[in-house]
């Protein structure tokens, strides 16, 4: 962690000169101009100094950042930071000049309609999106799917194909996990269909001529899986349900359209502990895990993620905090405090490593983790308030655990800065095991800052995390 800078005399050429020391951090912009009247100026000085903007003092926080909110006016602002420390002064004015905001010119992203249609089949990492749109977290995601299936793709984007998945029915697909070639989507007659208990999961297997798209998605009340198959007409006249099952109630196949198979899987328990998707050949196989035996946390298989690492900082504090490591502290206390109690603890990193997504998830698959969580901090708002703790889900069957984690946080009195669903976080979007994402705090957030740069509040913090994890298994262990 970064070392905070005490007001000091550094000896210079015989004499004794005084320093202050000043960093703007946020509200200069020499080389640019604002568009809102609304300006926060933050920097940051020594922790025992005393600072005042535009004439009125502010506070000084323990990492020496301090800030202030003002009104400006069109055109040059001159704003004076005068800051004190023991008998030392400084003195700066920063310029902020207010503009007219001019109008966006980004144009919507236009999907343009192929002359012919276009065969093309999926490659492994394949996923489906809604739509041609995206934002940071790239466009909205449907589901993964499995490689080599064949597509017909109607129109494109720059980067995406937008297919036709049946009459009624499109997605995109980005251009980079597709090849040209392969027969184009058909529509076929299912085959057999079985259910059978593997042991750790039901598993149900529909054969099928070839390999066809398919889209999954999660409800809860009553807990239901939903695989709808692109394609597919129903000729599966039969599917043997033994009551040896571990959580599968029933399967039912419901042929929504002429050319759409949904495969509507009830489940007899009131949590959902993953599922996977994949082909075997050309049979669709569907796993749905069990309840583990125990959700004592020792017999549990615990990911844990702390996010950035290496070359990616994350956001940075404007005292010099970097999220990333930040977030590894966090994380490390939580998994100490886990394996102190007996659990397998998985961490997608321990150190200053930046593994991409893909790895992250990947570590956490092999792993077969019973449940993960991902550590951020935030970053954004106003930096002179408390801006609260957050925790995210993007299907709703994960919305329980985010919500125990949420709770669990705000019991330490933070700000609410809410709980969200279909977050279309990379971490969130596996469905093989329950999995949420926190978003501690904020580290543009003064007051926020310096509770995250005091390491005892970190310990704090991670004890809340664990605890909301118990408090999940609690809630699941006595609602079967
Ligand atoms: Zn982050």
């Amino acid at each position: 962690m970064k070392q905070l800078i005490a007001c000091m005399l550094i000896a210079g050429a015989g004499t004794a000169m005084a320093n202050v020391p000043l960093k703007i951090y946020k509200g200069d912009n020499r080389s640019d101009t604002v568009y809102s009247e609304k300006h926060y100026l933050v920097g940051v000085t020594s922790p025992d100094a005393k600072a005042t903007v535009n004439g009125t003092p502010v506070h000084v926080y323990k990492t020496g950042s301090f800030g202030a909110e003002i009104n400006l006016k069109k055109g040059e602002n001159l704003i004076p930071v005068h800051l004190s420390c023991k008998k030392e002064k400084k003195d700066t004015t920063v310029r902020v000049f207010l503009a007219e905001r001019k109008k966006s010119a980004a144009a919507p992203v236009e999907t343009k309609t192929l002359e012919a249609p276009l065969f093309i089949t999926t490659l492994p990492g394949a996923y489906f999106q809604y739509g041609n749109g995206g934002d940071r977290l790239g466009g909205s995601k449907m589901n993964f799917i499995d490689a080599d299936i064949n597509l017909t793709a109607v129109g494109e984007t720059d980067y995406l194909y937008k297919v036709q998945l049946s009459q009624n029915n499109f997605a995109y697909i980005p251009k980079e996990y597709t090849k040209e070639g392969g027969e184009g989507a058909s529509v076929v007659n299912t085959g057999s269909a079985s259910i059978s208990n593997t042991g750790k999961s039901d598993r149900i297997t529909l054969a099928l001529p070839c390999r066809l798209p398919y889209w999954n998605r999660a409800e809860i009340d009553p807990q239901t899986i939903k695989v709808s198959v692109y394609g597919a007409t129903n000729n599966t006249n039969w599917l043997t349900q033994r009551n040896d099952l571990g959580i599968i109630d029933f399967v039912d196949l419901q042929q929504n359209e002429s050319d759409v198979l949904t495969l509507y899987i009830r489940l007899k328990d009131n949590y959902q502990w993953g599922y996977s998707i994949d082909y075997q050949g050309n049979n669709l196989v569907i796993d749905v895990r069990h309840r583990p035996t125990s959700l004592n946390i020792k017999d549990l298989t615990i990911g844990l993620d702390a996010g950035h690492g290496g070359k990616y900082p994350g956001a940075w504090s404007p005292s010099g905090l970097s999220e990333k490591e930040v977030n590894l502290d966090i994380i490390l206390n939580v998994a100490k405090m886990l394996r102190d109690m007996g659990a397998n603890v998985v961490l997608t990193r321990d150190g200053d490593t930046g593994p991409s997504m893909a790895e992250r998830k990947e570590i956490w698959r092999k792993a077969g983790v019973d449940i993960a969580l991902s550590v951020h901090n935030n970053s954004s708002g106003n930096p002179l308030k408390k801006m609260g703790t957050s925790s995210y889900y993007k299907h709703i069957n994960n919305r329980a655990f985010a919500e125990a984690l949420h709770k669990s946080m705000l019991s330490l009195g933070l700000e609410n800065f809410g709980l969200t669903g279909n977050f279309n976080f990379s971490l969130n979007g596996p469905t093989e095991y329950p999995n949420a994402l926190i978003e501690v705090l904020f580290m543009s957030s003064l007051p926020e800052e310096e509770l995250l740069a005091d390491p005892e509040y970190r310990k704090t913090l991670a004890s809340k995390i664990v605890e909301g994890l118990l408090n999940y298994l609690k809630e699941a262990d006595s609602n079967r």
